[in-house]
């Protein structure tokens, strides 16, 4: 007899498992469906974020930090420190460490809130069924009946003609996590955020890092001024950003990989010991429903939902990186846990508007709202503020003085309508701002804000000051 619950979740990564526990937390008989195997070897919670993702790609961008900030950060501080080394596989494996105890704390979770773990591919059958392919292929499928079903498959990496991924020399994200020696030429193609979070991690350890980007532009999503101001401080640091730069074939030999690109000026080859793949990302909607199901989905895959991420099936919803929208795991949690609620009939609200994103390089990057190139295709009137943090003590304190921050208000009524920082801390700092569009505050609500002193957000209330041209600390 098949098992029958309210909610099954297909997907235990932050967008599915999020849903599975607020379901639960709302009195809902929930399982959640995973097929993820780890490094180990053992089927692990987390998806793609807790994994391969955001935590093990932030542990190291922590470690790289430390070993950099140690050669080369810290001389003006009047410290130095003599045979100063780098054990990889030790970063490598505290970084492993990190994943399986958050892993792990997910399966805990599971158990506090009786939410059951089913192992293996889910797949949707008609009737609200799901139909479990267990990872061991010795075990039977089964088939779970579900009163609503959310699928959460998330997302892998795109894989291009001219650069197979290969193991040894060639790597998509995942492998460019599980190094375990410093390459002395890294390519990486793609200049996104995984490339340049990754880059940064490799440089810093010591790399020579050429990144590839085929579109002309740097970040095109970011707000222009941020993106320019943010690819000068990485050509300082060394990260050598090629944009306009189309790779036409890769050639992995045992020991080094050979690549030829073009430009505007032609036909370019060059070596490296290892190259990253990083040019984006697409759904895992391939074989997640039976050919008798009839759900719509765009022409990338991502299946279609509306504001309240129901598909176009009764019941069937859908969440994070398998929908339309940034792909990030704050916005798939969030999803996931909306969609929980209004399976349990409770009104919810999502405000994609007000979504914050951040790379996490050195300086960091963050924005949420709308960019000024965003404002001006709409012909909104809006005025600016903007204030450098070499200006804010604490950030000189901290010899951290690069980058500045943005923000946009409507010229009519001052409502905040973007917020743009490239500085230290800045994934922090952005919660400001974004807890402020929340509650449509104006740029006047944050420059009558007491801030204290001395602290990095003083530089937002400059900056909130300043779009009225009444910067205290600006000349
Ligand atoms: P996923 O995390 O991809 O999880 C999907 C789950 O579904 C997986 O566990 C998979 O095994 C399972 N699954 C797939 N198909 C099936 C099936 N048929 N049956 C059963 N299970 C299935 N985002 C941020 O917000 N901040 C960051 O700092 C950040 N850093 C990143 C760094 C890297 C290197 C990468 C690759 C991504 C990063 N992201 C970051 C993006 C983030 O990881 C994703 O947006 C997020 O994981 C999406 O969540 P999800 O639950 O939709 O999908
Ligand atoms: P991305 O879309 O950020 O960047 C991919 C880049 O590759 C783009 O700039 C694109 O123009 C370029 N590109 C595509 N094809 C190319 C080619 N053939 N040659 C050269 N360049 C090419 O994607 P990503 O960096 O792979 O990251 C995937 C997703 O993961 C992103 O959507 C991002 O939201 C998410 N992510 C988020 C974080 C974070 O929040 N800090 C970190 C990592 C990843």
């Amino acid at each position: 007899m098949s098992k029958s619950y309210d909610v099954v979740v297909i997907g235990a990564g932050p967008a599915g498992y999020v849903a599975a526990i607020r379901a639960a937390q709302l009195g809902l008989k929930t399982a959640c469906v995973d097929r993820w195997i780890n490094k180990q070897g053992e089927p692990a919670l987390g998806g793609t974020c807790l994994n391969v993702g955001c935590i093990p790609s932030k542990a190291l961008l922590e470690s790289s930090e430390h070993y950099h900030e140690l050669l080369h950060g810290l001389g003006e501080h009047g410290i130095s420190a003599k045979s100063v080394g780098i054990d990889v596989p030790k970063m490598i494996a505290r970084k492993d460490k990190i994943v399986s105890d958050l892993t792990g704390g997910i399966k805990q979770l599971f158990k506090a809130n009786k939410i059951d773990w089913v192992q293996g591919a889910g797949r949707l059958l008609t009737g609200k069924q799901v139909e479990v392919t267990p990872n061991g292929a010795d075990q039977p499928s089964e088939t779970l009946e579900a009163g609503a079903v959310i699928l959460a498959t998330g997302s892998r990496p795109v894989d291009i003609p001219a650069a197979r991924i290969n193991r040894d020399r060639i790597v998509d994200s995942t492998g460019a996590l599980e190094l375990t020696e410093v390459p002395k030429r890294l390519g990486v193609i793609g200049a996104g955020v995984i490339g340049i979070e990754l880059g940064s991690v490799w440089r810093r350890l010591g790399s020579e890092v050429i990144l590839l980007e085929a579109q002309d532009d740097f970040l095109p999503l970011a707000d222009a001024q941020i993106a320019r101001e943010s690819l000068r401080q990485f050509k300082k640091q060394g990260l050598d950003i090629r944009l306009g730069a189309r790779v036409t074939s890769t050639k992995a030999t045992a020991k080094q990989v050979a690549l030829t690109y073009q430009d505007k000026n032609g036909d370019h080859k060059l070596i490296f010991d290892k190259l990253i793949v990083a040019v984006g990302r697409r759904p895992n909607s391939d074989n997640l429903w039976a050919p008798d199901v009839e759900l719509l989905t765009d022409e990338s895959g991502f299946v279609h939902v509306d504001d309240q991420c129901r598909s176009t099936l009764p019941d069937i919803y859908a969440v994070g990186d398998l929908v339309r929208g940034p792909m990030l795991a704050h916005k798939g949690s969030e999803e996931g846990a909306a969609v929980a609620e209004i399976i349990a009939g409770q009104a919810t609200e999502l405000n994609h508007d007000t979504i914050p994103s951040v790379i996490y390089t050195a300086p960091e990057i963050a924005w949420v709202g709308k960019t000024e190139e965003d404002l001006k295709a709409a012909g909104i009137d809006y005025r600016i503020g903007t204030f450098p943090f070499a200006a804010n003590g604490r950030a000189r304190a901290m010899e951290q003085a690069a980058g500045m921050v943005k923000i946009i208000a409507d010229a009519k009524t001052d409502r905040i309508l973007g917020g743009h920082i490239v500085g230290p801390m800045a994934s922090e700092l952005i919660a400001e701002i974004v807890l402020a569009m929340e509650f449509r505050a104006s740029s006047e609500d944050i420059a009558r804000t007491i801030h204290a002193h001395p602290t990095l957000s003083e530089s937002l209330h400059e900056a909130a000051l300043a779009v009225d041209g009444r910067a205290l600390h600006r000349a």
